[in-house]
């Protein structure tokens, strides 16, 4: 392999520009569409349904014109002819891996993956892990689930970049860290709330990240932590390394797009996706910059092919060039759709309260948030921890609370009840359950 001295996995890739980039997507646009309405039932359907035809596209613009899909249409397809359903788009002789989502919404969905499928998702793992600094001398703990999870196989584009790759998994955390401890890895990939909660029980079993282990860099993925500032932080904190987020959908890549050397947004591989932003409620097309529900379009994966799947989650993407020179666009997550709750004509994300909490010094920055009706009206509780050693009365932590929140969400908790240290039961080592919604009908 030829060693690569360039801070770009692939310069010519990364760095071309916008111009260059719209053509080559559109390009690929017509292809795939073309593809997927000559093999894939559900496509042809559903185009012919429309009045729209494959032939349509003269611009990017023009995929407005096609209709949209979700996790309900992959759903309803699957298991339609054949196992992989009417959206697969290649016979089943030339798949080669399957991964399923959690199914924490509904019925787990299938993405299947040709071998040159295969191929380029591992080609845009191992960007990310360049683009994060990790060279052939690192050393990478794959701390993340092997089992049917999308995000298993990325360890295989970590070991393109040439570094000494350890397949963790899902250990135990007492062996993760005793393989901490006794490889010395310099990077590692797990879930934001997962990295917190092993750096804090590294410190009561007598390690200290920072002088006894050796991690420079840590990924972490799957929850939103990673682009809380507050978050991010307190783990670069407890373990004296970089965190970057990245960020990935099970239906398309283990991760589609990830924080640079800035942090400031992820960039998305937009030779893969053509991000659209649409109101969550119409779905009416905005502009590039505004808020919105992500809609993305699979540009060059042959077995599924996803044409305008609406994601569920709601951001906005930066199409301007980022100071690292990299051109390719970077999109700010805010929250899933269905997290967002309304109190008193605001929109409140969950992330935001997060975000609200980790940056207040009195609390050890685990929460649990409680969504509830009272007088037809929506309102939010929170319940947090008073960190061990403050002198304050559980009313002056309350108090801060609710102030700092106010000034962050425009709206306050309508309780703040506060735990001793250690009292909230959401340490968990996988996704954590942070939120509770206990309302029975729509209220707002
Ligand atoms: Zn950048």
């Amino acid at each position: 392999m030829p060693i690569n001295k360039s801070k770009f996995w692939d310069e010519v890739l990364e760095t071309q520009s916008r111009e260059q980039l719209e053509e080559n997507q559109l390009k690929d646009l017509q292809e795939i569409v073309q593809f997927a309405y000559d093999h894939a039932p559900y496509y042809k359907r559903s185009f012919d349904e429309a009045g729209v035809k494959p032939s349509d596209i003269k611009t990017l613009k023009d995929i407005e014109k096609f209709p949209f899909i979700n996790k309900k249409t992959q759903r309803e397809t699957q298991g339609v002819g054949s196992f992989l359903g009417e959206l697969c788009a290649v016979p089943e002789d030339d798949v080669v891996f399957i991964s399923t989502s959690s199914g924490s919404t509904g019925v787990p969905t299938i993405s299947p993956f040709t071998a040159k499928d295969f191929d380029e998702f591992q080609e845009t793992e191992a960007r990310w892990f360049w683009q994060v600094g990790m060279r052939p001398n690192d050393r990478y703990v794959h701390a993340l689930n092997f089992s049917l999870y999308v995000g298993g196989p990325d360890v295989i584009g970590a070991q393109r970049t040439g570094a000494l790759c350890i397949w963790g998994g899902t250990l135990p955390s007492e062996r993760l860290l005793w393989v901490l401890k006794t490889y010395k890895p310099t990077v590692i990939w797990t879930s934001p709330s997962y990295a917190w909660q092993l750096g804090e029980k590294a410190l009561k079993s007598g390690i200290d990240p920072k002088k006894d282990l050796n991690i420079k860099k840590i990924i972490v993925a799957g929850e939103l932590g990673g682009s809380i500032d507050a978050t991010r932080k307190a783990i670069e904190d407890i373990w004296g390394a970089e965190v970057y987020d990245f960020y990935g959908l099970s239906d398309i890549f283990g991760a589609c797009a990830a924080m640079c050397e800035y942090k400031d947004g992820l960039h998305i591989a937009e030779n893969h996706i053509l991000v659209e932003t649409v109101d969550p409620q119409t779905g009416e097309v905005l502009p590039p910059g505004s808020k919105g529900e992500f809609v993305f379009t699979t540009l060059r994966k042959h077995a599924r092919p996803l044409i305008r799947f609406r994601t569920g989650d709601i951001g906005w993407i930066d199409q301007t060039k980022c100071k690292c020179g990299r051109t390719h666009g970077r999109i700010h997550v805010l929250g899933r759709k269905d997290d967002m709750f309304i109190v008193s004509a605001v929109n409140v994300f969950p992330s935001d309260v997060e975000a609200g909490i980790r940056s207040i010094n009195e609390v050890t920055g685990e929460y649990l948030i409680r969504i509830y009706e009272e007088n037809f009206t929506c309102r939010f509780a929170v319940e947090i921890e008073k960190k061990a050693g403050i002198t304050l009365s559980d009313d002056e932590v309350a108090a801060i609370v609710t102030k700092s929140l106010k000034a962050r969400l425009g709206v306050k908790p309508a309780k703040v009840v506060v735990h001793p240290d250690g009292g909230l039961n959401t340490r968990s080592e996988h996704k954590s359950k942070r939120i509770i919604d206990e309302r029975t009908t729509n209220v707002q």
